[in-house]
């Protein structure tokens, strides 16, 4: 059983080296009556909030689980098996939930995502377009900005590398000011956010991955906006509402069957590559949803 695992707890910016990759045999030392169960793992999600764990995954290409305790059984095999790790799994959810619960939106506002092209980002994005509001979209490359322009259907997007003002950038792309941010980045951007919302808008606080390999982190300067602006801000965490996922996939399946919802992944292919996969997302080196493939379904 070939396995991921961390050789040291890691301390700033994680390194490939940081985890190693081990082959051993499974122990199946099980007692008898228990409800064990051997796990063969097709599909392994990619996603930052790893980095605030960094201790043992289970990144592995079997898993013997104590009981069936948190699995369900996947009825919809018509759309990409790997989805369930993005867009029908929790970055999905996590969308849904922060544009839908959190954001409060409504028709004609004009929303903002940052790291827009995504696990979460992308899809945020597709909902706030189907719900019918103005969407702008920031990301760290030309080749993230066209997808977000011409494959998910933002009405602008400005790769926020080359802005050396966010908050002239910011003006420029919301001369009316900003209803609804999806704040997935934190830092220098939600600073320059602050000072560009509307009286009463909201700011869905998803995540901060600037700020995660960090020890200090930054501080936020423009906090008095919020009150002269009548801001909600508002953070949230996506297993809250996993008892909406019928729901959820209610809404998504039609539309990714009828073509009105895209998703964009990018497959590393073998366990191996899985640290190289992980390290990634800091830099931005992943093109949408990371996904690491350990066998083929
Ligand atoms: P992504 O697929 O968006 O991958 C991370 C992306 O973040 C990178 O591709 C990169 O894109 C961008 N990024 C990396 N470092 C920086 C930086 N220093 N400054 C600005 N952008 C950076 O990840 P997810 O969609 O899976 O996650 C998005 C956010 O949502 C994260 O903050 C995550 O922690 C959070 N999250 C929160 C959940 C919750 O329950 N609250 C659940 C799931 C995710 P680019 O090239 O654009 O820079």
């Amino acid at each position: 059983n070939k396995q991921v695992v961390i050789k040291n707890y890691v301390s700033g910016f994680p390194k490939e080296s940081d985890m190693e990759i081990i082959t051993g045999s499974i122990k199946l030392k099980v007692e008898s009556g228990s409800k064990a169960i051997l796990v063969k793992n097709l599909y392994l999600s990619c996603d930052p909030y790893m980095r605030l764990l960094m201790r043992p995954q289970g990144w592995e290409e079997y898993s013997l689980l104590k009981s069936s305790q948190g699995l369900f059984k996947i009825e919809h095999t018509d759309v990409p098996l790997s989805y369930y790790t993005g867009i029908l799994g929790m970055p999905g959810m996590t969308a849904y939930a922060g544009f839908y619960e959190v954001c409060s939106p409504k028709k004609g506002e004009y929303v903002f995502v940052s790291a827009a092209s995504g696990a979460v980002g992308q899809l945020v994005g597709q909902f706030a377009k189907l719900f019918g509001c103005y969407v702008v979209g920031s990301a760290g490359s030309k080749e993230k900005v066209d997808l977000l322009k011409n494959k998910f259907g933002f009405d602008e997007a400005f790769n926020y590398k080359e802005e050396p003002d966010m908050n002239e950038a910011l003006k420029r792309y919301f001369p009316q000011g900003i209803d609804i941010y999806f704040e997935n980045v934190g830092g220098k951007m939600l600073d320059a956010v602050i000072l560009n919302m509307r009286i009463h808008g909201r700011i869905a606080v998803c995540g901060m991955i600037s700020q995660y390999n960090l020890d200090q982190p930054e501080g936020v300067h423009n906090l008095m906006s919020i009150v002269y602006k009548r801001v909600r801000m508002e953070g949230f965490a996506v297993f809250d509402y996993y008892p909406q996922y019928g729901k959820f996939l209610d809404l998504v399946l039609p539309n990714i069957r009828e073509g009105k919802i895209t998703y964009v992944e990018d497959i590393a292919e073998g366990l191996e590559n899985g640290p190289a996969a992980l390290i990634g997302l800091f830099s931005g080196r992943n093109v949408g949803k990371q996904v690491v493939v350990v066998a083929r379904d």
